[in-house]
């Protein structure tokens, strides 16, 4: 019998949010019980016996995936968030859009410096996102020790900026 991968749950939206736009939809992998198991024990897998301190989650299915691999591990999660949405000081990280710009925070105490951290999202496209949640990790004083994404759209560049910063990539379809 031959059972379902990650990729088989996840389904592709065409003209989201813009026409011409394919959006690949990890809500049907998240409400599958068998398919959230698998994404979080495979995105955890190469990291076995390494030590993780905390997981960081880009806003907004990086949280979900996040407190799932954060419970796993026994560890505690630190939200990276759209600007103006955490209530205490932050740092805050701007990066580019396809048409303007846009900015995350973390808190500035959210975790100790020399942490090392898990940074986790469902989809690496440019990069962009993962590259402003990282300078503000390193903000921080913390090592980003890993990168985990669900889904990795090579054409868009991310893999290789990420790469050529000398981060870990680990991504689990394409
Ligand atoms: P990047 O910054 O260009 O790498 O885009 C990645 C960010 O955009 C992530 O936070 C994703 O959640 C989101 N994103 C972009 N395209 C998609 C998609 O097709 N499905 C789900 N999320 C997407």
């Amino acid at each position: 019998m031959s059972r379902k991968t990650v990729r088989d749950y996840i389904r592709t939206i065409p003209d989201f949010p813009h026409e011409g736009i394919l959006f690949r939809d990890v809500t049907t992998l998240f409400a599958d019980a068998r398919g959230m198991r698998l994404c979080v024990d495979q995105l955890l897998d190469p990291y076995a016996g390494q030590r993780i301190d905390a997981v960081a989650g880009l806003e907004a299915r990086g949280f979900i995936l996040g407190g799932a691999i954060a419970h796993q591990l026994g560890t505690g999660f630190v939200p990276i968030r759209k600007k103006g949405k955490l209530p205490g000081p932050t740092f805050a990280q701007d990066y580019a859009l396809e048409y303007g710009q846009a900015t995350v925070e973390v808190h500035r105490d959210a975790l100790p410096a020399g942490a090392r951290v898990l940074l986790v999202d469902d989809l690496l496209a440019t990069g962009g996102t993962a590259r402003a949640g990282i300078a503000l990790l390193e903000r921080l004083g913390c090592e980003v020790m890993g990168c985990a994404f669900v889904i990795d759209l090579p054409d868009l560049g991310g893999r290789k900026a990420l790469e050529a910063m000398g981060m870990e990539l680990h991504t689990l379809c394409s």
